[in-house]
């Protein structure tokens, strides 16, 4: 399998999830979905690049996911070579409530966004949001910002299902509290990616103009300079979101690394520079790196449960191949 595959696999998937939200809309009489369902079919039309692997819900003893709802998923990108990226997922709406765009990522919904956060810092990953957006009919009056076109390649044709880091999501919900009703909603959208854009080998990886970069050397220089591949490419397009967003905050870059275990995460000596998102946001997604999978992935991969701790956070896990 070639990570063509990934992405025509992915792409499936987000014409499977339109198709569900439209047929929602025929039986309904509105756009009106949901989130679980949603990811159900993202997920099974992505098979077999992607396996599915829900955990038992309301085990004795177990508390909800971070979200409450179950639409938490634990996703391992993995490649060939055993190296990894790992995300905590959590399914989105884009809402419409009469004239104004909602996802409930608004000022008021922040302790969600928070405890999402804190979950990820559990499982050693990135935070993401899975952003169900409709198909393009849904959605006229929003566009994917200035570069919008009414051209069939432009990202609103793709955008049925997005990516949005968390951490950018918690940085649109903290000023949303000035902005109009809505503005978080747009913007959400707005600097999310098509999910099918992670695995598109013929975009290339971007270009990372990080703030940090004159501080950083050796490996990590070059996996942000250099055109990456496989799980090191998902890695990197998240990152590049992240790191743009923090090239717009008006807080000095700080040149201070910190090290982790260098046997399990791919860099281990990161730049501990927050910006305006409260953590450092190298280590936020680059911790989701990993040399190989993680011990939970092997033990279940040789047919053990579970652990309690991962199924008391996640509804489940994804796999993807990456090749
Ligand atoms: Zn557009």
């Amino acid at each position: 399998m070639t990570n063509l595959d990934l992405h025509a696999s992915l792409v499936r998937g987000r014409q499977a999830v339109e198709a569900y939200i439209v047929e929602c809309r025929d039986q309904l009489g509105e756009y009106t979905w949901d989130e679980e369902n949603a990811t159900d079919r993202l997920i099974h039309a992505v098979y077999p690049a992607a396996r599915y692997i829900p955990f038992k819900r309301n085990q004795e003893g177990g508390t909800p996911t971070s979200s409450g709802t179950g639409a938490d998923w634990l996703w391992w990108w993995l490649s060939p070579t055993g190296e990894c990226f790992g995300m905590l997922v959590q399914a989105k709406n884009l809402k419409r409530i009469g004239k104004r765009w909602a996802v409930d990522l608004e000022y008021a919904k922040r302790k969600q966004i928070i405890d999402l956060l804190n979950a990820s810092d559990l499982l050693e990953v990135p935070a993401v949001y899975a952003l169900y957006c409709g198909d393009p009919a849904y959605r006229p009056d929003l566009t994917c910002g200035e570069g919008h076109t009414s051209d069939t390649l432009d990202r609103c044709h793709r955008s049925g299902v997005c990516a949005l880091p968390a951490l950018i999501a918690s940085q649109l919900a903290t000023f949303s509290a000035l902005d109009p009703p809505g503005q978080a909603a747009i913007e959400a959208y707005q600097n999310a990616i098509p999910l099918e854009d992670l695995a598109d080998t013929s975009l290339g990886t971007p270009v990372v103009h990080d703030l940090n970069l004159r501080h950083i050397d050796g490996k990590l220089l070059e996996f942000l300079t250099q055109p990456q591949a496989t799980a090191r490419g998902i890695a990197k397009k998240i990152f590049e979101m992240v790191s743009r967003m923090r090239s717009g905050q008006f807080a000095l870059a700080v040149s201070e690394h910190r090290r982790v275990d260098e046997n399990a995460f791919v860099f281990a000596n990161l730049p501990t520079d927050r910006g305006h998102f409260g953590v450092p946001y190298f280590d936020h997604v680059l911790r989701g790196l990993r040399r190989q999978p993680p011990d939970y992935l092997v033990a279940m991969a040789g047919g053990d449960d579970p652990p309690a701790w991962l199924s008391r956070l996640v509804a489940g896990i994804a796999l993807f191949d990456v090749v």
